[in-house]
């Protein structure tokens, strides 16, 4: 992020910085400065959610969602610009927590590394398996804790408002909860050497990620990998799938449960008798749910 943030500086910042001072009259403020720091990462970290979430997500919108999705009686009036709504008004937030974590990351107090050699290409490999399972420990524990109760209403209920989600619910949350579920992937700095440029990429495949598995196409049917036909179980459901990337703290857990066949063959799973039983079992789950305050 550092290199990112040079280049941001050198073809962004600085004339952007120079031109407030010169119209202003307030003193230029150099690199350095921590209010042009933070006022730099706020614009920069915002531009790059906002971009990726629209790009990512729009690209998946028009050229993979499956539309018929749209005509499930769980989808609701509107979801489209709701969900888009809802998460263009988490990311401000999200962005004010997440600057010190990027701070951090700039001013070298992680354990980000700028040598891919340093510790060997095994370990470069390993990092990165290393970063998924870390993250996806994490997120099970956060994302589960975020269904008790005594929180659910408040933090987590808004992101299980989409019953029946398109690739725009993957950013979708109430900002709190969108950001503890990112808070692994900031701490994982702290806790094993990771190549910086390696973390931007995985930090870039977590996004596209947390949209495929909210795009309703059902790629994969491995046993271990939390795609979409999980994720979506989650959404049905809401006591299962917990995790992001594998099936293994779910099933270490007792939380799995694996989409059955029917999922994968459209036909059936778009027939009419298939969703009037899967939306009598969601208003039973609902009614459990909503139920279930303290
Ligand atoms: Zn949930
Ligand atoms: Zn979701």
């Amino acid at each position: 992020m550092d290199v990112v943030m040079q280049y941001a500086d050198e073809y962004l910042f600085d004339s952007v910085y120079m031109g407030i001072s010169s119209y202003t009259g307030i003193p230029y403020l150099e690199r350095q400065n921590p209010v042009r720091v933070i006022g730099s990462l706020f614009v920069f970290i915002m531009s790059y959610i906002v971009v990726f979430y629209l790009g990512t997500a729009g690209f998946e919108y028009v050229y993979i969602y499956d539309k018929d999705n749209m005509k499930h009686p769980k989808f609701l009036k509107n979801q489209v610009q709701m969900e888009i709504t809802t998460s263009l008004k988490a990311f401000p937030t999200i962005t004010v927590l997440t600057i010190p974590w990027i701070y951090a990351e700039i001013n070298g107090y992680t354990l980000l590394y700028d040598d891919p050699f340093k510790y060997g290409i095994a370990y470069l490999a390993l990092s990165a398996v290393m970063f998924l399972l870390f993250t996806d420990f994490c997120i099970y524990w956060i994302h589960r804790l975020l269904h008790h109760p005594l929180v659910y209403t408040r933090f987590h209920k808004l992101h299980h408002k989409w019953v029946v989600c398109t690739p725009f619910a993957s950013h979708a949350f109430d900002p709190i909860d969108g950001y503890l579920q990112s808070l692994p992937y900031h701490l994982a700095t702290l806790v094993f050497p990771i190549y910086k440029y390696l973390y931007l990429a995985l930090f870039a495949f977590v996004n596209v990620w947390s949209v495929m598995i909210h795009d309703g196409n059902y790629l994969s049917n491995n046993p271990i990998i939390n795609g979409a036909a999980h994720h979506t179980l989650h959404h049905t459901r809401f006591q299962y799938n917990y995790g992001q990337f594998t099936t293994i703290f779910d099933r270490l857990f007792n939380s799995h449960m694996r989409p059955g066949p029917s999922v994968y063959n459209s036909s059936i799973r778009k027939s009419q008798a298939n969703i009037s039983k899967e939306t009598n079992e969601i208003d039973k789950m609902l009614k459990v749910v909503d139920a279930t305050k303290f």
